[in-house]
């Protein structure tokens, strides 16, 4: 039996392509009464479409301050525009330590973690790598092997100082640059998880650009139902996660990428080789309850490939993976098991779960 799904978006939103999201920015500001009791936003922030829902008295109010809370964070996180605190970061680079927020701080400290987690392959300082494959300015170029050889001896998480007492950070080495394009949005959706929370909200669910953050249960009082995007295909689902106060965050080669002479290059690197990272897998979708660690990670096991990333989940108890393999294999750790429905056998995927 067919159980009508609540998608919300996950599947819509992580399909638009770049350019479909720049003509989406045009997409006018929208908020509304939603079901009775209810209430949604939809916004363009953070280069992606965003769609939030709640429910309960305030629901109307608090969406009104969850929007002002994502264009705050976005004005401090974003690496194209001129006054951000990441600017102001990678313009100081070789020169000075820059001011930061308690939020900047908080993010770039959470990035470390991730970084010595994950063995460094999530690595802020891919910055300049990123530029080069032209996925900052959405100006595609293949960077030749001299290009890339120079702009690695600038990925140096070692070089970052972060100072708690002080609040600043500092890149060591000139032409050094920090992106938070693979993290930024998870931690944004527990701030405004946060705040929908102390408003007393008990019941929404939230989509930054296909990453869901589900709040309490659904008005019927049954979870929040999740579709997982099948990566070759974005109009269909390779299954479907029933979850509550969780995140799910997908990372995947489709979600943005070029052609060139043939050949798919896409934007998650592996900073050991400044390449699209090609470890045999399709997507990485991270299920936690922290949306900071899931988008950090799913960006990283992705880097990693199977095998490292299911050793990482295997020594850590704070987050389930669901692996999308290139030979066609749906691979879901054990602690989702029984939450996720697999619906991709039609698109000839296999299913497997890994035991801890
Ligand atoms: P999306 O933001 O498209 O949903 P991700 O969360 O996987 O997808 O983030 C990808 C972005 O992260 C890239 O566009 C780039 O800005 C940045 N990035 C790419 N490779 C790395 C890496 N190895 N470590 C940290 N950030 C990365
Ligand atoms: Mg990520």
């Amino acid at each position: 039996m067919k159980k009508k799904l609540v998608l919300f978006c996950m599947i819509a939103i992580t399909a638009f392509s770049v350019t479909a999201c720049a003509e989406q920015a045009k997409l006018a500001r929208e908020i509304g009464k939603d079901a009775k009791n209810g209430a949604k936003v939809q916004l363009f922030a953070m280069d992606t479409i965003m769609d939030l829902q709640a429910y309960g008295e305030n629901a109307e109010e608090s969406l009104a301050d969850a929007e002002k809370e994502i264009h705050r964070l976005e004005k401090l996180f974003s690496i194209t525009s001129p006054n951000s605190e990441v600017t102001k970061i990678n313009e100081g680079a070789g020169k000075e330590p820059i001011e930061i927020s308690e939020d900047t701080k908080k993010l770039l400290l959470s990035a470390e973690d991730i970084n010595e987690l994950t063995d460094g392959a999530f690595d802020i300082t891919i910055a300049p790598v990123v530029k080069a494959w032209g996925f900052t300015e959405e100006i595609h170029h293949v960077p030749n092997k001299e290009e890339l050889e120079h702009l690695l001896t600038l990925v140096d998480r070692n070089s970052l100082e972060v100072d708690k007492e002080k609040n600043t950070a500092f890149l060591k080495k000139e032409g050094m640059a920090v992106d938070l394009g693979g993290i930024a949005k998870g931690y944004t959706s527990d701030r405004v998880t946060e705040l929908l929370k102390d408003q007393g909200i008990t019941s929404a669910i939230l989509s930054l650009g296909g990453n869901i953050s589900a709040i309490g249960l659904r008005e019927n009082g049954e979870k929040w139902r999740v579709a997982v995007q099948d990566p070759r295909n974005k109009e269909e689902y390779i299954g479907v996660l029933n979850v509550t106060d969780q995140s799910v965050i997908t990372s995947g080669g489709y979600q943005r990428f070029f052609e060139d002479n043939g050949k798919i290059y896409h934007h998650i690197i592996d900073p050991k080789t400044g390449f699209p990272a090609e470890e045999g897998l399709l997507s990485v979708t991270i299920v936690s309850t922290n949306g900071t660690k899931a988008d950090g990670l799913s960006t990283s096991l992705f880097v990693m490939g199977l095998e490292k990333a299911t050793e990482i989940w295997r020594t850590s108890h704070d987050f389930e993976v669901i692996f999308v393999t290139d030979q066609n294999k749906v691979l879901v750790t054990e602690g989702i098991a029984s939450s996720f429905e697999f619906e991709g056998e039609k698109q000839g995927y296999t299913y497997d779960v890994i035991e801890r």
